[in-house]
Protein backbone atom coordinates (compact mmCIF):
# COMPACT_ATOMS: atom_id res chain seq x y z
CA UNK A 1 0.00 0.00 0.00
CA UNK A 2 1.22 3.66 -0.90
CA UNK A 3 2.02 5.92 1.72
CA UNK A 4 -0.96 8.29 3.01
CA UNK A 5 -1.95 11.34 1.50
CA UNK A 6 -2.98 13.91 3.01
CA UNK A 7 -6.70 13.05 2.30
CA UNK A 8 -6.38 10.10 4.16
CA UNK A 9 -4.90 11.91 7.35
CA UNK A 10 -7.58 14.21 7.05
CA UNK A 11 -10.36 10.93 7.15
CA UNK A 12 -8.52 9.66 10.26
CA UNK A 13 -8.20 12.85 12.08
CA UNK A 14 -12.17 13.39 11.50
CA UNK A 15 -13.38 9.68 12.09
CA UNK A 16 -15.52 10.94 15.07
CA UNK A 17 -16.65 13.66 13.43
CA UNK A 18 -17.74 11.90 10.07
CA UNK A 19 -19.53 9.06 12.55
CA UNK A 20 -21.17 11.75 13.75
CA UNK A 21 -22.45 13.51 11.26
CA UNK A 22 -23.92 9.70 9.70
CA UNK A 23 -25.61 9.05 13.28
CA UNK A 24 -27.47 12.79 12.88
CA UNK A 25 -28.20 11.23 9.67
CA UNK A 26 -29.44 7.82 10.52
CA UNK A 27 -32.13 9.10 13.29
CA UNK A 28 -34.10 10.43 10.78
CA UNK A 29 -36.50 7.85 9.41
CA UNK A 30 -37.39 9.04 5.57
CA UNK A 31 -39.55 5.60 4.57
CA UNK A 32 -41.21 6.20 0.89
CA UNK A 33 -43.37 3.40 1.83
CA UNK A 34 -45.63 5.21 3.66
CA UNK A 35 -43.98 8.56 4.07
CA UNK A 36 -42.63 8.92 7.64
CA UNK A 37 -39.25 11.46 8.21
CA UNK A 38 -39.60 12.01 4.34
CA UNK A 39 -39.56 16.05 4.71
CA UNK A 40 -37.08 16.13 6.98
CA UNK A 41 -34.98 13.78 5.24
CA UNK A 42 -34.40 15.82 2.21
CA UNK A 43 -34.12 18.60 3.98
CA UNK A 44 -31.45 16.86 6.01
CA UNK A 45 -29.96 15.83 2.48
CA UNK A 46 -30.20 19.32 1.10
CA UNK A 47 -27.82 20.76 4.42
CA UNK A 48 -25.67 17.85 4.31
CA UNK A 49 -25.25 19.03 0.15
CA UNK A 50 -25.16 22.70 1.36
CA UNK A 51 -22.30 21.73 3.53
CA UNK A 52 -20.25 19.98 1.64
CA UNK A 53 -19.95 23.69 -0.60
CA UNK A 54 -22.60 22.55 -3.48
CA UNK A 55 -24.90 24.69 -5.13
CA UNK A 56 -28.02 22.89 -3.79
CA UNK A 57 -31.80 23.09 -4.04
CA UNK A 58 -34.85 20.54 -3.33
CA UNK A 59 -36.42 20.00 -6.97
CA UNK A 60 -39.91 19.24 -5.84
CA UNK A 61 -42.23 16.22 -7.92
CA UNK A 62 -45.64 15.13 -7.28
CA UNK A 63 -44.04 12.41 -4.79
CA UNK A 64 -40.71 12.78 -2.90
CA UNK A 65 -38.52 15.80 -3.65
CA UNK A 66 -35.32 15.36 -5.59
CA UNK A 67 -32.29 16.58 -3.66
CA UNK A 68 -29.82 18.46 -6.04
CA UNK A 69 -26.53 19.86 -5.69
CA UNK A 70 -23.57 20.48 -7.96
CA UNK A 71 -20.40 22.38 -7.90
CA UNK A 72 -19.18 23.57 -11.41
CA UNK A 73 -15.98 24.43 -11.65
CA UNK A 74 -14.49 24.48 -15.31
CA UNK A 75 -16.64 23.79 -18.35
CA UNK A 76 -13.57 22.65 -19.84
CA UNK A 77 -12.93 19.76 -17.33
CA UNK A 78 -15.02 16.42 -17.19
CA UNK A 79 -17.99 16.76 -15.36
CA UNK A 80 -18.79 13.25 -12.85
CA UNK A 81 -22.77 12.58 -11.42
CA UNK A 82 -23.26 11.33 -8.47
CA UNK A 83 -26.50 9.35 -7.94
CA UNK A 84 -28.04 8.06 -4.03
CA UNK A 85 -31.25 7.78 -2.56
CA UNK A 86 -32.42 9.03 0.65
CA UNK A 87 -35.13 6.90 1.47
CA UNK A 88 -34.96 3.48 3.52
CA UNK A 89 -37.37 0.79 3.55
CA UNK A 90 -39.22 -0.14 6.21
CA UNK A 91 -37.78 -1.36 9.46
CA UNK A 92 -40.26 -4.34 10.03
CA UNK A 93 -40.63 -6.10 11.63
CA UNK A 94 -39.07 -4.52 14.50
CA UNK A 95 -38.94 -7.87 16.75
CA UNK A 96 -35.92 -8.95 15.21
CA UNK A 97 -33.37 -5.99 15.74
CA UNK A 98 -30.86 -5.83 18.07
CA UNK A 99 -30.73 -2.69 18.87
CA UNK A 100 -33.55 0.31 17.41
CA UNK A 101 -33.37 0.77 13.97
CA UNK A 102 -33.44 4.32 14.22
CA UNK A 103 -30.76 4.78 16.55
CA UNK A 104 -27.64 3.32 15.28
CA UNK A 105 -25.61 1.38 17.51
CA UNK A 106 -21.98 0.13 17.02
CA UNK A 107 -21.28 -3.57 17.75
CA UNK A 108 -18.19 -5.43 16.30
CA UNK A 109 -16.98 -2.90 14.01
CA UNK A 110 -20.23 -2.47 12.82
CA UNK A 111 -23.15 0.20 12.29
CA UNK A 112 -26.25 -1.12 12.51
CA UNK A 113 -29.08 1.30 11.33
CA UNK A 114 -32.17 1.15 8.97
CA UNK A 115 -30.40 2.66 6.06
CA UNK A 116 -27.20 3.11 6.61
CA UNK A 117 -25.97 0.81 3.58
CA UNK A 118 -28.35 1.11 1.70
CA UNK A 119 -27.96 4.49 1.07
CA UNK A 120 -26.85 7.04 3.59
CA UNK A 121 -23.88 5.92 4.73
CA UNK A 122 -22.67 5.48 0.70
CA UNK A 123 -23.62 8.70 -0.70
CA UNK A 124 -22.63 10.62 2.23
CA UNK A 125 -19.69 8.92 1.67
CA UNK A 126 -19.33 10.61 -1.57
CA UNK A 127 -20.42 13.94 0.13
CA UNK A 128 -17.55 13.78 3.04
CA UNK A 129 -15.52 12.78 -0.22
CA UNK A 130 -16.20 16.35 -1.58
CA UNK A 131 -15.74 18.26 1.40
CA UNK A 132 -12.04 16.10 2.48
CA UNK A 133 -11.24 17.64 -1.03
CA UNK A 134 -12.26 20.85 -0.62
CA UNK A 135 -10.39 21.05 3.45
CA UNK A 136 -7.54 19.52 1.85
CA UNK A 137 -6.74 20.66 -1.61
CA UNK A 138 -9.26 23.94 -1.93
CA UNK A 139 -11.44 23.79 -5.48
CA UNK A 140 -12.28 20.26 -6.86
CA UNK A 141 -10.59 19.41 -9.30
CA UNK A 142 -13.40 18.71 -11.69
CA UNK A 143 -17.35 19.23 -12.17
CA UNK A 144 -19.51 17.42 -9.80
CA UNK A 145 -23.40 17.08 -9.66
CA UNK A 146 -25.31 15.13 -6.68
CA UNK A 147 -28.45 14.03 -7.83
CA UNK A 148 -30.31 12.44 -4.54
CA UNK A 149 -33.81 10.51 -4.82
CA UNK A 150 -36.37 10.07 -2.22
CA UNK A 151 -38.50 7.14 -3.72
CA UNK A 152 -35.60 4.14 -4.43
CA UNK A 153 -37.06 1.96 -2.47
CA UNK A 154 -40.72 2.10 -3.56
CA UNK A 155 -39.35 1.49 -7.45
CA UNK A 156 -38.04 4.37 -8.66
CA UNK A 157 -41.24 5.73 -10.38
CA UNK A 158 -40.09 9.19 -10.73
CA UNK A 159 -36.61 8.65 -12.16
CA UNK A 160 -37.05 8.25 -15.82
CA UNK A 161 -39.23 11.45 -16.49
CA UNK A 162 -37.43 13.67 -14.19
CA UNK A 163 -33.70 12.67 -15.88
CA UNK A 164 -35.56 13.11 -19.21
CA UNK A 165 -36.72 16.09 -18.07
CA UNK A 166 -33.51 17.59 -16.82
CA UNK A 167 -31.26 17.08 -19.34
CA UNK A 168 -29.34 19.93 -19.56
CA UNK A 169 -28.97 20.15 -15.25
CA UNK A 170 -27.84 16.46 -15.40
CA UNK A 171 -25.67 16.75 -18.37
CA UNK A 172 -22.13 14.56 -17.45
CA UNK A 173 -19.84 12.81 -18.38
CA UNK A 174 -19.71 9.94 -16.57
CA UNK A 175 -22.27 8.80 -13.67
CA UNK A 176 -20.97 6.86 -10.41
CA UNK A 177 -23.80 5.02 -8.30
CA UNK A 178 -22.74 3.56 -4.59
CA UNK A 179 -25.11 1.33 -4.02
CA UNK A 180 -24.92 -2.66 -2.51
CA UNK A 181 -22.29 -4.55 -1.47
CA UNK A 182 -18.96 -5.50 -2.46
CA UNK A 183 -18.14 -9.15 -3.17
CA UNK A 184 -18.82 -12.27 -0.79
CA UNK A 185 -14.98 -12.63 -0.84
CA UNK A 186 -14.79 -8.83 0.70
CA UNK A 187 -13.10 -7.31 -2.15
CA UNK A 188 -14.34 -4.40 -3.92
CA UNK A 189 -15.87 -4.34 -7.45
CA UNK A 190 -16.66 -2.06 -10.28
CA UNK A 191 -20.38 -3.07 -11.46
CA UNK A 192 -20.79 -1.96 -15.24
CA UNK A 193 -24.67 -2.98 -15.46
CA UNK A 194 -27.83 -3.93 -13.90
CA UNK A 195 -30.37 -6.05 -15.06
CA UNK A 196 -34.20 -4.63 -15.01
CA UNK A 197 -37.69 -6.10 -13.66
CA UNK A 198 -40.77 -6.65 -14.66
CA UNK A 199 -43.40 -7.32 -11.64
CA UNK A 200 -46.62 -9.09 -12.96
CA UNK A 201 -49.32 -11.01 -11.60
CA UNK A 202 -51.75 -14.16 -13.70
CA UNK A 203 -54.95 -14.16 -12.80
CA UNK A 204 -56.95 -17.63 -13.40
CA UNK A 205 -60.82 -17.81 -12.78
CA UNK A 206 -63.07 -20.75 -13.01
CA UNK A 207 -66.45 -21.27 -11.30
CA UNK A 208 -68.78 -18.31 -9.51
CA UNK A 209 -67.61 -19.77 -6.31
CA UNK A 210 -65.47 -22.40 -4.59
CA UNK A 211 -66.82 -26.22 -5.37
CA UNK A 212 -67.15 -29.55 -3.67
CA UNK A 213 -64.12 -31.69 -5.82
CA UNK A 214 -66.10 -34.89 -5.51
CA UNK A 215 -69.73 -33.12 -7.11
CA UNK A 216 -67.52 -30.97 -10.00
CA UNK A 217 -64.05 -32.31 -9.97
CA UNK A 218 -62.97 -32.48 -13.62
CA UNK A 219 -66.46 -30.32 -14.66
CA UNK A 220 -65.51 -27.29 -13.66
CA UNK A 221 -62.28 -26.00 -14.96
CA UNK A 222 -59.76 -25.62 -11.93
CA UNK A 223 -57.86 -22.36 -11.82
CA UNK A 224 -55.09 -23.98 -9.98
CA UNK A 225 -53.90 -26.60 -12.88
CA UNK A 226 -54.90 -23.52 -15.59
CA UNK A 227 -52.22 -21.80 -13.70
CA UNK A 228 -49.53 -24.57 -13.61
CA UNK A 229 -49.78 -25.79 -17.03
CA UNK A 230 -49.23 -22.22 -18.13
CA UNK A 231 -46.30 -21.49 -15.72
CA UNK A 232 -45.10 -24.91 -17.89
CA UNK A 233 -45.03 -23.35 -21.14
CA UNK A 234 -43.65 -20.21 -19.55
CA UNK A 235 -40.13 -21.82 -18.77
CA UNK A 236 -38.34 -25.42 -19.42
CA UNK A 237 -36.58 -27.76 -16.96
CA UNK A 238 -33.40 -26.48 -17.67
CA UNK A 239 -34.58 -23.01 -16.77
CA UNK A 240 -34.32 -21.19 -19.97
CA UNK A 241 -37.59 -18.72 -20.43
CA UNK A 242 -39.67 -20.14 -23.16
CA UNK A 243 -42.46 -17.10 -23.61
CA UNK A 244 -42.93 -16.61 -27.10
CA UNK A 245 -40.65 -14.60 -28.50
CA UNK A 246 -38.39 -14.08 -25.38
CA UNK A 247 -35.17 -15.75 -26.68
CA UNK A 248 -34.70 -13.25 -29.29
CA UNK A 249 -34.52 -10.03 -27.35
CA UNK A 250 -31.44 -11.18 -25.58
CA UNK A 251 -28.51 -9.65 -26.60
CA UNK A 252 -25.40 -12.24 -26.24
CA UNK A 253 -22.48 -11.95 -23.83
CA UNK A 254 -18.88 -10.71 -25.45
CA UNK A 255 -15.73 -12.82 -24.09
CA UNK A 256 -14.75 -10.27 -22.48
CA UNK A 257 -18.30 -10.54 -20.39
CA UNK A 258 -18.15 -13.78 -19.81
CA UNK A 259 -14.48 -13.90 -18.75
CA UNK A 260 -15.22 -11.29 -16.53
CA UNK A 261 -18.31 -13.32 -14.63
CA UNK A 262 -16.31 -16.65 -15.52
CA UNK A 263 -13.43 -14.77 -12.91
CA UNK A 264 -16.24 -14.39 -9.91
CA UNK A 265 -17.17 -18.24 -10.01
CA UNK A 266 -15.43 -18.92 -6.91
CA UNK A 267 -16.74 -16.58 -4.19
CA UNK A 268 -19.92 -17.10 -5.59
CA UNK A 269 -19.41 -21.56 -4.89
CA UNK A 270 -19.25 -19.80 -1.45
CA UNK A 271 -22.34 -18.31 -1.76
CA UNK A 272 -24.15 -20.86 -2.99
CA UNK A 273 -23.24 -22.93 0.39
CA UNK A 274 -24.00 -19.96 2.29
CA UNK A 275 -27.65 -20.08 1.46
CA UNK A 276 -27.67 -23.90 2.28
CA UNK A 277 -27.70 -25.15 -1.15
CA UNK A 278 -25.09 -28.19 -2.14
CA UNK A 279 -25.91 -28.16 -5.79
CA UNK A 280 -27.61 -25.57 -8.55
CA UNK A 281 -30.04 -26.22 -10.69
CA UNK A 282 -28.01 -27.14 -14.06
CA UNK A 283 -28.12 -25.85 -17.02
CA UNK A 284 -26.04 -27.36 -19.99
CA UNK A 285 -24.48 -23.86 -20.73
CA UNK A 286 -24.42 -21.63 -18.64
CA UNK A 287 -22.26 -20.70 -15.88
CA UNK A 288 -23.20 -19.95 -12.18
CA UNK A 289 -22.05 -16.39 -13.01
CA UNK A 290 -23.75 -15.54 -16.09
CA UNK A 291 -27.00 -17.14 -14.55
CA UNK A 292 -26.58 -14.72 -12.02
CA UNK A 293 -26.59 -11.47 -14.16
CA UNK A 294 -25.92 -12.54 -17.78
CA UNK A 295 -29.33 -13.62 -18.29
CA UNK A 296 -33.01 -13.21 -17.80
CA UNK A 297 -34.65 -15.07 -14.67
CA UNK A 298 -38.01 -15.77 -14.53
CA UNK A 299 -39.61 -16.58 -10.98
CA UNK A 300 -42.70 -17.44 -9.63
CA UNK A 301 -42.52 -15.20 -6.13
CA UNK A 302 -46.03 -16.44 -5.10
CA UNK A 303 -48.79 -19.10 -6.17
CA UNK A 304 -51.63 -18.49 -4.62
CA UNK A 305 -55.14 -20.63 -4.67
CA UNK A 306 -57.59 -22.81 -2.43
CA UNK A 307 -56.64 -24.33 0.68
CA UNK A 308 -53.51 -24.48 2.02
CA UNK A 309 -54.58 -24.82 5.94
CA UNK A 310 -54.29 -27.96 8.09
CA UNK A 311 -55.18 -31.41 7.26
CA UNK A 312 -57.13 -31.51 4.22
CA UNK A 313 -59.93 -29.61 2.33
CA UNK A 314 -61.84 -31.66 -1.05
CA UNK A 315 -61.84 -28.18 -2.53
CA UNK A 316 -62.10 -26.95 -6.39
CA UNK A 317 -61.09 -23.72 -5.72
CA UNK A 318 -62.75 -20.66 -8.06
CA UNK A 319 -59.35 -18.73 -8.34
CA UNK A 320 -55.97 -18.66 -8.71
CA UNK A 321 -53.26 -16.23 -9.04
CA UNK A 322 -48.97 -16.51 -9.42
CA UNK A 323 -46.87 -13.44 -8.66
CA UNK A 324 -43.98 -13.55 -11.19
CA UNK A 325 -41.29 -11.53 -11.98
CA UNK A 326 -38.49 -11.39 -14.78
CA UNK A 327 -35.12 -9.60 -14.73
CA UNK A 328 -34.47 -8.37 -17.93
CA UNK A 329 -31.20 -8.26 -19.44
CA UNK A 330 -29.95 -6.00 -22.51
CA UNK A 331 -31.38 -5.31 -24.80
CA UNK A 332 -34.85 -6.18 -23.48
CA UNK A 333 -37.40 -3.41 -23.04
CA UNK A 334 -39.93 -3.99 -20.51
CA UNK A 335 -42.91 -2.65 -22.20
CA UNK A 336 -41.73 -5.46 -24.75
CA UNK A 337 -41.56 -8.39 -22.93
CA UNK A 338 -45.15 -7.56 -21.12
CA UNK A 339 -46.13 -7.83 -24.66
CA UNK A 340 -44.88 -10.67 -25.26
CA UNK A 341 -46.24 -12.25 -21.70
CA UNK A 342 -50.07 -10.83 -22.46
CA UNK A 343 -49.49 -12.67 -25.81
CA UNK A 344 -48.17 -15.59 -24.77
CA UNK A 345 -51.02 -16.31 -22.32
CA UNK A 346 -53.70 -15.18 -24.58
CA UNK A 347 -52.68 -18.14 -27.15
CA UNK A 348 -51.78 -20.53 -24.23
CA UNK A 349 -54.26 -19.69 -21.60
CA UNK A 350 -57.02 -17.62 -23.27
CA UNK A 351 -59.02 -15.94 -19.98
CA UNK A 352 -56.28 -15.69 -17.91
CA UNK A 353 -55.74 -11.98 -16.82
CA UNK A 354 -52.26 -10.31 -16.99
CA UNK A 355 -51.71 -7.43 -14.02
CA UNK A 356 -48.59 -5.21 -14.66
CA UNK A 357 -46.98 -4.27 -11.25
CA UNK A 358 -44.29 -2.05 -12.52
CA UNK A 359 -40.79 -2.38 -14.39
CA UNK A 360 -37.69 -0.87 -14.44
CA UNK A 361 -35.71 -1.23 -17.61
CA UNK A 362 -31.73 -2.91 -17.64
CA UNK A 363 -28.52 -0.71 -18.10
CA UNK A 364 -25.12 -1.39 -19.39
CA UNK A 365 -21.98 0.08 -19.25
CA UNK A 366 -19.39 -1.46 -21.77
CA UNK A 367 -16.59 -3.11 -20.13
CA UNK A 368 -14.03 -0.77 -22.06
CA UNK A 369 -15.55 2.64 -21.44
CA UNK A 370 -12.96 5.15 -20.80
CA UNK A 371 -14.38 5.60 -17.57
CA UNK A 372 -13.23 2.39 -16.12
CA UNK A 373 -9.31 3.33 -16.24
CA UNK A 374 -9.91 5.51 -13.25
CA UNK A 375 -12.86 4.52 -11.45
CA UNK A 376 -10.24 1.13 -11.02
CA UNK A 377 -7.02 3.03 -10.09
CA UNK A 378 -9.02 5.09 -7.60
CA UNK A 379 -10.37 1.90 -5.74
CA UNK A 380 -6.75 0.24 -5.78
CA UNK A 381 -5.50 3.01 -4.69
CA UNK A 382 -7.25 2.76 -1.55
CA UNK A 383 -7.78 -0.95 -0.82
CA UNK A 384 -4.02 -1.72 -2.50
CA UNK A 385 -5.46 -4.36 -4.31
CA UNK A 386 -7.77 -4.45 -8.15
CA UNK A 387 -11.25 -4.80 -7.84
CA UNK A 388 -13.19 -7.29 -9.49
CA UNK A 389 -15.16 -6.21 -12.74
CA UNK A 390 -19.11 -7.37 -12.34
CA UNK A 391 -20.22 -6.79 -16.03
CA UNK A 392 -23.96 -7.39 -14.56
CA UNK A 393 -25.42 -7.30 -10.90
CA UNK A 394 -28.61 -9.33 -10.60
CA UNK A 395 -30.36 -7.06 -9.05
CA UNK A 396 -32.07 -4.00 -10.17
CA UNK A 397 -31.81 -0.04 -9.92
CA UNK A 398 -32.60 2.82 -11.30
CA UNK A 399 -29.11 3.37 -13.90
CA UNK A 400 -31.48 3.04 -17.23
CA UNK A 401 -31.93 6.99 -17.26
CA UNK A 402 -27.95 7.54 -16.99
CA UNK A 403 -27.02 5.25 -19.57
CA UNK A 404 -29.76 5.65 -22.03
CA UNK A 405 -31.95 9.39 -21.58
CA UNK A 406 -28.32 10.98 -20.38
CA UNK A 407 -26.53 8.51 -22.87
CA UNK A 408 -23.29 8.70 -20.34
CA UNK A 409 -21.45 5.39 -18.69
CA UNK A 410 -22.98 4.88 -14.96
CA UNK A 411 -20.20 2.88 -12.75
CA UNK A 412 -21.30 1.02 -9.62
CA UNK A 413 -18.90 1.34 -7.25
CA UNK A 414 -20.41 -0.08 -3.75
CA UNK A 415 -19.02 0.79 -0.22
CA UNK A 416 -20.88 -1.80 1.45
CA UNK A 417 -19.81 -5.05 3.01
CA UNK A 418 -21.82 -7.82 0.87
CA UNK A 419 -23.50 -9.16 4.31
CA UNK A 420 -24.84 -5.64 4.80
CA UNK A 421 -28.51 -7.31 5.29
CA UNK A 422 -30.26 -4.34 3.36
CA UNK A 423 -34.03 -4.39 3.62
CA UNK A 424 -33.39 -6.83 6.33
CA UNK A 425 -33.89 -6.46 10.21
CA UNK A 426 -30.45 -5.60 11.67
CA UNK A 427 -29.00 -3.75 8.62
CA UNK A 428 -25.36 -2.74 8.91
CA UNK A 429 -22.14 -1.40 7.39
CA UNK A 430 -18.90 -2.20 8.52
CA UNK A 431 -17.02 1.46 9.83
CA UNK A 432 -13.83 0.23 7.93
CA UNK A 433 -16.02 0.33 4.98
CA UNK A 434 -17.65 3.71 5.57
CA UNK A 435 -13.86 5.40 6.29
CA UNK A 436 -12.61 3.33 2.94
CA UNK A 437 -16.01 4.71 0.85
CA UNK A 438 -15.22 7.97 2.12
CA UNK A 439 -11.18 7.81 0.47
CA UNK A 440 -12.44 6.30 -2.35
CA UNK A 441 -14.85 9.15 -3.53
CA UNK A 442 -11.84 11.57 -3.15
CA UNK A 443 -9.42 9.35 -4.79
CA UNK A 444 -12.64 8.95 -7.78
CA UNK A 445 -12.35 13.10 -8.45
CA UNK A 446 -8.44 12.51 -8.75
CA UNK A 447 -8.47 9.68 -10.71
CA UNK A 448 -11.78 11.07 -13.32
CA UNK A 449 -10.26 14.78 -13.64
CA UNK A 450 -6.59 13.14 -14.07
CA UNK A 451 -7.31 10.49 -16.99
CA UNK A 452 -10.08 13.12 -18.39
CA UNK A 453 -10.93 11.41 -21.29
CA UNK A 454 -14.13 13.86 -22.68
CA UNK A 455 -11.50 16.57 -23.23
ZN1 LIG B 1 -32.85 -0.72 -1.16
Amino acid sequence: MTAPTDIDRYVEAHRQEHLDRLFAYLRIPGISAHGAGMAESAEHALGLLRGAGLNARLCPTVGAPFVYGEALVDPARPTLLIYGHYDVQPADPLDLWHSPPFEPTIRNGRIYARGVADNRGQHLAHILGLEAWRDCRGTLPLNVKVLLEGEEEVGSPRMPGFVADSRDLLRADVCVISDGGVDDSGRSVIRFGVRGVLSFELRARGAARDLHSGHWGEIAPNPIWTLVRLLATMKNGAGVVTIDGFGETVAPLSAEERAALAAMEGAQDEALRSIGLSEMQQHPARTLGERRAGWPSFTISGLHGGYGGPGSKTVLPCEAFAKCDIRLVPDQRADDVLAMVRRHVARHAPGVEVISHGAMEPSKTPLDSPYAAPVRRAIARVDGTEPMLLPAMGGSLPEYPFTHTLGIPCLGVPFANADEANHAPNENMEVKRFHRGIRIAAALLEEIAASSPSS
